[in-house]
């Protein structure tokens, strides 16, 4: 019969009573002890609770070493962490076991506490450990991780990993009394470490988060059910034209200045749906925004907000309405010369009679093969700005020429267009041949007289410079036409671009010349810029090297 069952009931209620009243009192002494902080919040503040902790429990136990072991579920290890007592650095990189081995594995799986008086010859413990750690002696308990609810009551119990203490100070072993106080320690530094654990998770979580919503080149912009912005990315900022840190928390309605999109959050938020539009806004250039809104739900389904998300595609609207204004001027460029070739053969072939003498139809020859050079210019020029498009160098065909042949050359073709332009030519005698590409640099000069007599439609000048500097060459193509509005001087050079004015519309384009010119400079290795005024005329400026750098020639050559 034991000494409870002798007891009176109400003597054995108040002896449990004093128990509690006893333990109750341990396990606040022993945290008081202890000092565990309850929130850790951050992984250096974890690693300095732990420090102390780990030599509290050492003082309390009077033991020599302490260390944490937690389970890495990927290895399914036990691995010692640091901060540790009585090892060093080396010795608890090295210790790491199974779970299903030795004292550690036992104490992780049973979830149990246990004593070994003398390590050596137990047959439960790692030997190479016991050598490595100098343990004679030791107290294992396992790491619980409690998670209670409102009232208190423990819904979740895991074990995260062991708790050990080695060799017991003045040769004395480790007793029940030992157990009972490692066991409150270890389940307040387990609740530390699932809380720091979990809190620098999602730290870090947020953290990736952050710098993902930050890189990424669509604006983002959260509003919550409150109306209030919670986040708001660097993109979506810089798209609407707003301050990041005075918007957030801020109420939408009072940050969001874009009547149209305060007007896409309301409806989303309100009529909680998906909404997918494009939207015009002014910032202050007029934008395209491709806009789509999703409802955030948190675990239980509930909508706590509105994610809108901002993709900037005015670029990509403006080369769609480019694109549809090039195909209907390139029909209208094509259609010009075959009409005008169309026109010239028939009256030819109809003119059975001989009406026509020789000089008239010499001069209708010559025409005729004028459009025929125009049409395959053009034509040149399209296959070119596709191979430019797809992405392929454009091949250049390098040979030393002669610059001041090809000027002389493509002028004398121009001057057979017009009768309104008096054309110069200034390149000094000893102008240095060049290596370069022939056709390409004929097809360079002819695009810029061109345009030259294009957009000088009441005549004037046309003057061609050459000079050389510093290895380089360097030409100027000089009109007295309509010129180009400062804001355009290097747009010109963009595909499909076109200034739009009467004079520009009546001398016809396809806004693709600059553009191919551009690119066969650049392939040169060269670069070209233009300076203007309206109404003045244009400079157009092109600079090549005497001779490529070597990685050119081997690319194209
Ligand atoms: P286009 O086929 O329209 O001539 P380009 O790419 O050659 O195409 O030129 C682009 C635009 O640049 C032209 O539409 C015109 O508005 C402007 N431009 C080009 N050259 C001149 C020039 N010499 N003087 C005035 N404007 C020019």
């Amino acid at each position: 019969m034991s000494k409870d069952d002798r007891q009176k009931p109400e003597e054995q209620i108040r002896e449990y009573k004093r128990r509690i009243a006893d333990l109750e009192k341990q396990i606040s002494e022993t945290q008081k002890m202890a000092d565990v902080p309850s929130a850790v919040t951050s992984a250096p503040e974890l690693e300095h609770t732990l420090g102390r902790l780990v030599k509290k429990i050492a003082m309390i136990l009077q033991a020599e070493k302490c260390v944490f072991m937690l389970h890495d579920p990927e290895s399914g290890e036990l691995v010692a962490r640091k901060p540790a007592l009585g090892l060093i650095d080396d010795q608890i990189k090295l210790l790491r076991v199974r779970a299903t081995q030795g004292i550690s594995g036992e104490t992780f799986r049973e979830g149990k506490p246990f004593i070994v008086n003398d390590a050596a010859s137990d047959d439960r413990t790692v030997k190479e450990n016991v050598v490595i750690l100098g343990i004679k002696n030791l107290l294992t308990v396992p790491l619980v991780m409690e998670k209670r609810d409102e009232q208190e009551r423990v819904v979740e119990k895991k074990t995260i990993g062991v708790l050990h203490v080695f060799n017991k100070r003045f040769g004395a072993s480790f007793s029940e009394e030992d157990v009972r106080l490692l066991s409150i320690l270890a389940r307040q530094a387990a609740a530390v470490i699932a809380n720091a654990q979990l809190y620098i998770e999602i730290t870090e979580e947020k953290q990736r988060l952050e710098a993902t919503l930050k890189s990424i080149l669509s604006g983002i912009v959260v509003v919550g059910v409150n109306g209030r912005i919670s986040i708001l990315n660097d993109a979506a900022q810089a798209l609407l034209g707003m301050d990041q840190v005075r918007s957030i928390g801020k109420p939408y309605q009072e940050v969001i200045y874009h009547d149209n999109i305060r007007t896409l959050i309301e409806t989303a938020l309100s009529e909680r749906r998906e909404i997918t539009e494009e939207i015009e806004i002014v910032t202050p250039l007029a934008r395209v925004l491709q806009t789509q809104t999703a409802m955030v739900l948190n675990d239980d389904k509930e909508a706590i907000g509105v994610v809108a998300i901002f993709n900037d595609i005015t670029e990509i609207r403006n080369v769609d309405r480019m694109k549809t204004a090039f195909v209907s001027t390139v029909s209208h460029e094509l259609r010009t010369p075959l009409t005008s070739i169309k026109g010239f053969i028939s009256t030819l072939i109809s003119d059975k009679d001989g009406f026509f003498d020789g000089t008239a139809r010499m001069e209708f020859y010559q025409i005729i093969d004028q459009e025929c050079d125009r049409l395959t210019r053009l034509i040149s020029d399209l296959l070119n700005v596709s191979r430019i498009e797809s992405g392929r160098a454009l091949e250049i065909n390098w040979k030393q020429i002669d610059a001041r042949d090809i000027i002389a050359k493509v002028i004398s073709a121009q001057k057979s267009y017009t009768d309104k332009h008096q054309f110069e030519i200034h390149v000094p005698d000893d102008f240095p041949r060049i290596m370069a590409d022939q056709d390409k640099f004929d097809q360079i000069l002819t695009n810029l007289l061109s345009n030259a007599v294009k957009y000088s439609p009441r005549g004037g000048t046309i003057s061609v410079k050459g000079e050389a500097v510093d290895g380089f060459v360097q030409f100027h193509i000089i009109d007295q036409g309509i010129g180009i509005p400062a804001d355009k001087l290097t747009k010109v050079f963009e595909r499909f671009e076109r200034i739009d004015n009467r004079d520009t519309r009546e001398a016809g384009g396809t806004g693709i010349g600059l553009y191919l010119v551009k690119h066969l400079v650049e392939a040169h290795g060269g670069s070209i810029w233009v300076d203007s005024e309206i109404g003045q005329g244009s400079n157009f400026t092109f600079k090549m090297p005497v001779e490529p750098p070597q990685d050119l020639l081997d690319r194209q050559g």
